[in-house]
């Protein structure tokens, strides 16, 4: 009975895993290619401020056109996290984003960006020199540059990747903790981590219009936001109510469909924010 059960087993997940491991196996070759040739491309989100004197700013996002069923980041990324590729593509998206505040200095425009990074990347060491060679290359000073900590697995060495915020901060870039209030340890960052903002994670926002209790819990994170001196974006903002909540809530900067999606790079230079 139970050898016949686990023949069963056998014949039952062997080709599953077979072929995931094939998909597997082509994706990461895929990716790999993308890698070599560059087949990125950055798409750019406004990031709009509440408050004034404040600057709206881009977010920049990557896409993978050629990708098909992998073309999202949300995809991609954490499987070039798990397969030692994310430090070729966060160089490819540093690359980019700088080229692209370069180009924009020399129209006039001064730009600032916010470039997401995995703790992968922070743990791994000589991002801060990588960075540093890059804007010295551009001529860009870190002021213009944000870094979004995004948490995809549980951090490891929390004070590793502290002291390594900590030294950037020092050289002038600002630091959010991205997804807030999703993540493992979110407070804990607060703790631990130098930071200058908090994004609050859209699935918080969703519920602003109608649901009271992601309402009191949006109102706390922006009340312990203000007390700890930290500013803070609504990610997903969506609807002018969410936007309503936010703006009587002392939040600083919004982000959203309801003003603009990820756009290239032309469309979002023409890109007219509407009368707040
Ligand atoms: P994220 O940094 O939290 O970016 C916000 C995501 O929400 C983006 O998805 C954006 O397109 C989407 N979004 C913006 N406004 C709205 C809205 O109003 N409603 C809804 N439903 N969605 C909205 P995207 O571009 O697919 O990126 C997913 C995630 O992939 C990012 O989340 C980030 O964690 C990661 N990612 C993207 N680009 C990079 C990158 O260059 N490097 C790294 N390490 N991660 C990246
Ligand atoms: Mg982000
Ligand atoms: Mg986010
Ligand atoms: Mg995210």
């Amino acid at each position: 009975q139970a050898k016949a059960q686990g023949r069963n087993r056998y014949s039952f997940f062997e080709p599953a895993i077979g072929a995931r491991l094939k998909e597997e196996m082509e994706l990461f070759s895929a990716l790999r290619t993308a890698v070599k040739q560059g087949a990125f491309t950055l798409h750019y989100q406004p990031v709009i401020a509440l408050q004034p004197g404040l600057p709206t700013y881009a977010e920049a996002l990557l896409r993978w056109p050629q990708g098909g069923q992998h073309a999202s980041p949300g995809v991609f990324i954490p499987f070039a996290e798990n397969h030692g590729l994310i430090d070729a593509i966060g160089d490819f998206v540093l690359d980019n984003a700088c080229d692209f505040v370069a180009r924009q200095r020399d129209n006039g425009q001064p730009q600032t960006i916010s470039i997401n990074l995995s703790a992968k990347q922070l743990a791994q060491g000589n991002l801060p020199a990588r960075l540093a060679a890059r804007l010295a290359d551009s001529g860009i000073s870190p002021a213009c540059i944000e870094l979004e900590l995004t948490e995809s697995t549980l951090i490891q060495d929390l004070a590793a990747i502290g002291g390594t915020l900590q030294q950037l901060r020092d050289e002038g870039f600002r630091i959010a903790i991205d997804d807030f209030g999703a993540g493992y340890s979110s407070l804990n960052y607060l703790l631990e981590l130098p930071v200058d903002k908090v994004k609050i994670d859209q699935r918080f926002i969703g519920g602003l219009g109608d649901n009271p209790r992601n309402q009191a819990v949006v109102a706390a994170i922006l009340e312990l936001a203000r007390a700890i001196g930290v500013q803070t974006v609504a990610e997903g903002v969506e609807t002018a109510a969410q936007l309503a909540f936010l703006r009587a809530h002392g939040c600083h900067y919004v982000q959203g469909y309801y003003f603009a999606r990820p756009m290239p790079e032309a469309d979002y230079l023409a890109f007219q924010l509407p009368a707040a």
